[in-house]
């Protein structure tokens, strides 16, 4: 739901909530750079996990990678960046817009990039994955890492940063079946959006008019979310045909093409490429999440996450904080319980309403509570953050009870 001022909302619960932090906060801060806090950084591991396990672990075409930032600058020149990675600046100049290091000291020095985006290192290792691997196209290879663009106007969060990451799939295929893969992917990324939480219709694709495409791009489609500061990109879709491993085999002089079984014949493989933001996918989850309402008479902020994106599972209270036999019971059940969901927490502090208040903002999708009916029949009540709604639970049954 957007709602007038949402952004400011949200990045005011971010940090009050220990979700995301302006970097270098005390030294006045640093554009285009956020820190993630504890409840952010649970949050994030949730989006990188579930999109490793539906685009990465659970097929047997797709292989994980984590190459090195820094790279060859030759990498990037074979790659069209040093010439064309630009952003045109108000007087009409472009500026490039990867950040410019230099390794080694004194006159030895020499000048490379951090890279502006994770798509390269996997090219790189594509020998590689070849060589130890003996994979049999289609195959795909996938990284999740950080990538740097010295963006003029960074904006919006963390939507437009100067640092962030990137979750990016190269899928190689034989030059006639791109377009299946094409599909396949295309219909992926919307199960990606489910999986996460964003709500059905919320993700709009956008057909990339071939004036606006890349040369070698046959097909583009944006992914694009309707966040409070407008339909901004939230996802990539794009077929780089052979663009790119063409480059890299004629810059280094390595043979990077594969084998064709039937005819003997030796060819590129032509790639697919979907490419997500890791801090765009928590920008769009975040506020697809965000809402006020009232509960029993109350106004509240509530984080209505996906209980499998949600930062804490379940929170655990004794009703009573100054009667030791409810604290201790309620820490029993928190220490049997984490061991079976480890994205739990305890908490006494304050009354009950304004702990239900905290675990609502941070978007827990179950409070348990220990009371004295607990002491006597090992039932806990329930509570689901959406409706407010209370029952009461077997602790044994917990586990299965609580939605992760
Ligand atoms: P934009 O047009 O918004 O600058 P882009 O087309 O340059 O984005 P890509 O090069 O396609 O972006 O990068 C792939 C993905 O990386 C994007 O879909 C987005 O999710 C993410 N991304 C790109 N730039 C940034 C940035 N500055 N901050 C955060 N995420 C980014």
């Amino acid at each position: 739901m957007v709602m007038n001022g949402t952004m400011e909302k949200i990045i005011s619960l971010c940090k009050r909530r220990g979700f995301v932090f302006p970097g270098s906060e005390i030294y006045g801060g640093l554009a285009g750079t956020w820190d993630y806090g504890p409840f952010g950084v649970l949050l994030q591991e949730n989006v990188k996990q579930l999109w490793c396990h539906l685009f990465v672990n659970s097929r047997d075409d797709m292989y994980p990678l984590d190459a090195a930032i820094l790279m060859n600058p030759k990498a990037w020149e074979a790659s069209g960046h040093v010439a064309g990675f630009a952003d045109p600046m108000a007087d009409g100049k472009s500026f490039n817009t990867m950040f410019k290091t230099s390794i080694g000291a004194g006159a030895e020095a020499s000048a490379t990039y951090l890279r502006p985006e994770t798509a390269g290192g996997i090219f790189l290792n594509f020998k590689n994955i070849l060589d130890s691997m003996h994979p049999t196209l289609p195959f795909g290879i996938g990284q999740i890492g950080k990538a740097f663009r010295n963006e003029i106007a960074p904006r919006d969060f963390i939507f437009r940063q100067r640092e962030f990451k990137q979750m990016e799939v190269e899928y190689f295929v034989r030059p006639a079946e791109w377009e299946k893969a094409f599909e396949e992917w295309r219909s992926l990324m919307h199960a990606y959006a489910e999986v996460i939480g964003l709500p059905k219709g919320s993700v709009h694709e956008l057909e990339v008019p071939e004036s606006e495409r890349a040369h070698y791009s046959k097909r583009t489609i944006d992914f694009e979310f309707e966040y409070p500061f407008g339909r901004k990109e939230l996802w990539g879709l794009a077929y780089r045909g052979d663009f790119d491993l063409t480059a890299h085999q004629s810059s280094s002089g390595v043979d990077l093409s594969c084998a064709d079984e039937k005819s003997g014949t030796r060819f590129i493989p032509h790639v697919i490429e979907p490419s997500f933001g890791v801090d765009r996918t928590i920008l769009a989850i975040l506020s697809s999440a965000y809402d006020e309402d009232e509960l029993g008479g109350e106004k509240r902020v509530v984080l209505r996450l996906k209980s499998s994106v949600a930062p804490i599972k379940a929170a655990v209270f004794p009703l009573l904080k100054n009667k030791s036999e409810l604290v201790k019971k309620a820490r029993e059940v928190f220490t049997q319980l984490k061991k079976e969901i480890p994205q739990i927490m305890f908490d006494d502090n304050g009354n009950i309403g304004k702990r239900y208040r905290r675990q609502d903002e941070i978007g827990t999708p179950s409070c348990i509570t220990v009371d004295f009916d607990t002491l006597k029949d090992e039932t806990v009540t329930l509570r689901d953050r959406d409706s407010g709604q209370q029952h009461r639970v077997p602790i044994r049954e917990l586990p299965k009870t609580i939605p992760i």
